[in-house]
């Protein structure tokens, strides 16, 4: 085969799509990646970056689409980084989650036995973020700006609206922004580190509708704070709570440690099923609450608790799946890093009137030794690790532990199944279930079950 050179124009048709969405278009077996190409299109690209084992392309033509392409409905949806697939129909985008799962634990390793579910979806995939972080910024002619990040930049797209979010968020965005711009109210410059405002975080309880309202400042000084807390409160009256979280980092991370509340309670309150949870600013929660509430049932139902069993809950958050589970288990114990986020399990364990928890903060690959040396025997242990996947330590330890059944919840199943090797020495992986927690995006969530092997 000639070589492909940049800017060569090429016709082919695509025969794969990469866990990014990506087209894939091969010459004899070098792939060409090609975003928002669809699999069987017959396409027209250019090459923009050649390298030794593959090349980028970009889309130029479409000769002929494929079914499952559609017009997508956002107006951003080419520049912004946010979505990567609303130009697949979303049986597409559940048919392509499941077949990710499939090409990692059936082809590219040895789980063929396991079965793995259709992806469980949304019935209305739109507007389903009860979180947004909406950067600030100024554009050239010294206008406030604020929205999405361009893909793979921090350049800010500036919107006036987007459709996975909750339309309430929409609204006070676009409200927020005038008035910083109307009161011409300084804005961080990621570049010179200087400027006050930083980003608006907005959280919202899904069966509550309390709504938080987070101003993220480089230093602690907002003089014009109370003025705007007047402003978002008479035009947003359901707004519940309003806070000021400081971050003077030089990095990327959106909150810092500090938070002030403004106005209003410092917590959100939401449920889940008939659990009740109270969420702090800094927390994590699961953005997409009515997804949350199929996958935690998937997980239960993997869980099969009858009400004798001791069970972990690793990486536990807020607590939300062990008090999910606290009704139908004999103990569970949760262990997660974030210190506020303990507190808030511990909270919410009280609320709930839960006295068979316990919550510990610290490393999971840490605290689950130290339940080991404790003669703490579980029958169950839910792990639902970052997308980084499990520690080492922590396998062994979970294997030593030697419960009857593990439940792995996994942003990211490449970690998951790297993970799951490990444990097949002593378990089954039985069954994984993908659960669409971001539709639009091409982030995957799953669940699996691993069973203990008979004779271990
Ligand atoms: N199970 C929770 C949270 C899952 S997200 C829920 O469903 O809401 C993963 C969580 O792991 C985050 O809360 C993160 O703070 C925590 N985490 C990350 N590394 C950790 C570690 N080494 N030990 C314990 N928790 C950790």
């Amino acid at each position: 085969m000639e070589a492909l050179k940049k800017n060569d124009i090429k016709q082919g048709h695509v025969v794969d799509l990469t866990h990014e969405g990506h087209g894939v278009v091969k010459f004899d077996r070098y792939p060409v990646f090609i975003p928002n190409a669809l699999i069987n299109e017959e396409i027209e690209f250019k090459i923009i970056k050649v390298k030794k084992n593959f090349a980028i392309g970009k889309l130029l033509e479409v000769k002929q689409a494929s079914e499952d392409r559609v017009e997508p409905p956002c107006k951003y949806y080419w520049k912004c980084g946010g979505c990567q697939l609303q130009h697949m129909t979303y049986e597409a985008q559940l048919a392509m989650k499941k077949e990710q799962v499939v090409n990692l634990f059936h082809r590219k390793a040895q789980f063929n036995e396991t079965l793995i579910n259709d992806t469980i979806g949304m019935e209305d995939p739109w507007r389903y973020r009860n979180k947004s972080q909406l950067p600030i910024g100024k554009d050239k002619d010294n206008h406030t700006i604020m929205g999405y990040y361009r893909q793979r930049s921090h350049d800010i797209i500036d919107m006036d609206s987007c459709l996975i979010q909750d339309q309430q968020h929409q609204e006070i965005m676009n409200h927020v922004k005038q008035w910083l711009n109307d009161f011409n109210i300084s804005i961080y410059n990621e570049r010179t580190k200087k400027g006050l405002l930083r980003h608006l975080v907005i959280r919202t309880g899904h069966y509550t509708d309390e709504m938080m309202v987070i101003f993220v400042t480089n230093g602690s000084k907002f003089k014009q704070a109370q003025l705007l807390v007047e402003q978002l409160t008479h035009t947003f009256p359901n707004i519940t709570s309003i806070k000021q979280n400081i971050n003077d980092s030089h990095s990327n991370v959106i909150m810092g440690q500090q938070s002030i509340t403004l106005y209003g309670k410092d917590k959100i309150i939401d449920s889940l099923s008939d659990i009740t949870f109270k969420i702090s600013d800094q927390s994590f929660y699961q953005i997409n609450s009515s997804q949350t509430e199929k996958l935690y049932g998937k997980a239960i139902e993997y869980a099969q608790l009858n009400g004798q069993e001791t069970v972990l809950d690793t990486y536990c958050g807020i607590g939300t799946i062990g008090l999910y589970m606290a009704p139908v288990a004999k103990h569970v114990y949760g262990v997660e890093v974030v210190p506020s986020a303990i507190k808030d399990a511990k909270q919410n364990a009280t609320l709930n009137g839960f006295d068979n928890t316990t919550f510990v903060c610290g490393k999971a690959e840490e605290v689950i030794i130290e339940w080991k040396q404790q003669g703490i025997k579980p029958d169950v242990v839910m792990v639902d690790p970052p997308r980084k996947g499990c520690d080492e330590t922590f396998l062994q330890t979970l294997l030593a532990l030697n419960p009857k059944r593990i439940v792995y919840i996994s942003c990211n199943p490449s970690t998951q199944q790297r993970d799951a090797q490990i444990l097949a020495s002593s378990y089954d992986l039985k069954e994984i279930t993908p659960v669409d927690m971001f539709p639009q995006t091409t982030h995957i969530e799953t669940v699996a079950l691993f069973e203990r092997k008979e004779d271990k």
